[in-house]
């Protein structure tokens, strides 16, 4: 049970630090003008050629694991930040729950997602840049 608990840890982990991740690029790279709202929503788009990343793609880790760091249809590289930091949070969380237990998680989990939050609306009410 505590592999199974583990491994749903991991994946809201790397999940939290994905959407971290995408806010964060996406707010820092919004046209002057853009609202908040519309640059986090939509599906996500290569930096390079513009295409929709596939379903495949938008996988935490595995989708960057799959193409190689690079666009599968104009080559545009994605930096290792982004899986890096998904297995960090991932693995972060699945050992603080093997370490700690229950109560470790009940106190760093929501303080994680709060610091994400308040890092995703603190960008958003700057404006970008
Ligand atoms: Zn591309």
């Amino acid at each position: 049970m505590a592999v199974f608990i583990s491994l749903l840890l991991f994946l809201l982990g790397a999940s939290i630090a994905s959407f971290a991740g995408l806010a964060l690029h996406r707010l820092r790279a919004r046209p002057a003008g853009q609202s908040a709202w519309a640059a986090l929503s939509g599906r996500s788009r290569c930096d390079g050629c513009g295409a929709q990343l596939t379903a495949l793609e938008l996988v935490p880790m595995l989708g960057w694991l799959i193409a190689r760091g690079r666009c599968a249809r104009c080559g545009h590289s994605v930096p290792a930040i982004y899986p890096v930091s998904e297995a960090l949070a991932g693995g972060g969380l699945a050992a603080l729950f093997l370490l700690g237990g229950f109560a470790s998680v009940a106190v760093v989990l929501p303080a994680f997602v709060l610091f994400v939050v308040l890092g995703v609306v603190f960008l958003a009410l700057r404006g970008g840049g």
